[in-house]
């Protein structure tokens, strides 16, 4: 169920994103699909200081994403704060380099400096290998039957070309606050609640709670009108998290990670398509590479990622199988 949710005059606009108030003073950037960005973002105004939530996947979005901060709240952005480590949502970081405290869990730090880090490495020095994956998968794209997946890769191949393009500016900006259960950030006229319940979609997934307002600024724990995607998740340890959200937090709106604004029927959404997916993937023949006789869901067909739908499946079906030899081992 999508909210209501003002569209904001007060910002020029970008091609990017479109702003909307889902509280007073608190703004989503929902990401437009195609626009080669990726991830929303949220800028939350405490009163006296600036915080934004995520950073998005190109490097322009970023920098119009602080302009509209900086316009709607009328100073700098003091705090960034970064939902998990996927380059969708800490990619724009540096735009926000050096005025803002960066604020993440210290698993995401870890992460960030890790493997994101030497993924970096490897991309700047083999980009001419990079490159050629990219070209060898647009030409793929046009081998796939599904018309709807066709333009949703076309829409990816865009984003990495950018992400391509802008490689020789880019700078891995790393958190310099972290913290591993909550810390709080307040403001003259609000506090926000920073929190973990460890890590479901991505190692770990944090999140903004807005107490007065029953806001919260989700990251890719849920989203909307998308389906969720698995290629870092624990679906299980997913489903945890979601009860605890929902028996911990009293939540009126959500900001999620893809899509539009939303309530907890969202949240309550992502829940059932985690449970079916996992129960689908139970019964998947282990030698069907293709799952080439698996269909989308009536319910799903009109939700974005298509092409995550059968990834999921393969993922949860390899997952299980871990977890089966974990346990006879
Ligand atoms: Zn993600």
């Amino acid at each position: 169920m999508r909210i209501m949710s003002k569209t904001v005059e007060a910002f020029a606009g970008s091609a990017y994103f479109r702003l909307k108030e889902v509280a007073e003073g608190v703004y989503a950037a929902i990401c437009v699909p195609g626009s080669g960005s990726l991830g929303n973002a949220a800028i939350v105004d405490l009163g006296d200081a600036t915080l934004v939530v995520d950073t998005t996947l190109s490097l322009q979005a970023a920098r119009d994403l602080r302009q509209a901060a900086e316009q709607l709240t009328g100073r700098p952005v003091a705090y960034v704060f970064n939902t998990h480590f996927h380059g969708d949502h800490v990619n724009g970081n540096q735009m926000f380099a050096p005025e803002a405290q960066f604020i993440a869990t210290g698993k995401i730090r870890e992460v960030l400096a890790g493997s994101v880090a030497d993924r970096l490495a490897q991309h700047r020095s083999k980009t001419d290998e990079l490159i050629g994956m990219i070209d060898q998968w647009e030409k793929d794209i046009e081998q796939e039957e599904d018309e709807k997946i066709r333009q949703e890769m076309r829409w990816e191949v865009m984003a990495e070309r950018e992400y391509v393009r802008t490689l020789p500016e880019f700078r891995l900006t790393l958190p310099g606050l972290t913290f591993d259960e909550e810390m709080w950030v307040h403001g003259s006229k609000r506090s926000a609640r920073l929190m973990t319940f460890g890590g479901g979609h991505s190692d770990s997934d944090a999140f903004l709670y807005l107490p007065a307002e029953k806001l919260v600024v989700i990251g890719d724990l849920v989203l909307s009108g998308f389906h969720p995607t698995m290629s870092h998740a624990n679906p299980w340890e997913w489903l945890k998290i979601l009860d605890r959200i929902e028996a911990e937090l009293e939540i009126d709106a959500i900001i999620p990670g893809h899509g539009e604004p939303c309530s907890i029927d969202t949240l309550r959404e992502v829940r059932e398509y985690l449970r079916f997916a996992i129960g689908l993937a139970s019964g998947l023949d282990p030698n069907d590479e293709n799952l080439d006789g698996v269909t989308i869901p009536e319910k799903y067909d009109d939700w974005l990622f298509r092409f995550d739908f059968k990834n999921n499946l393969k993922r949860i079906r390899e997952l299980s199988k871990q977890r089966e030899e974990s346990v006879q081992g």
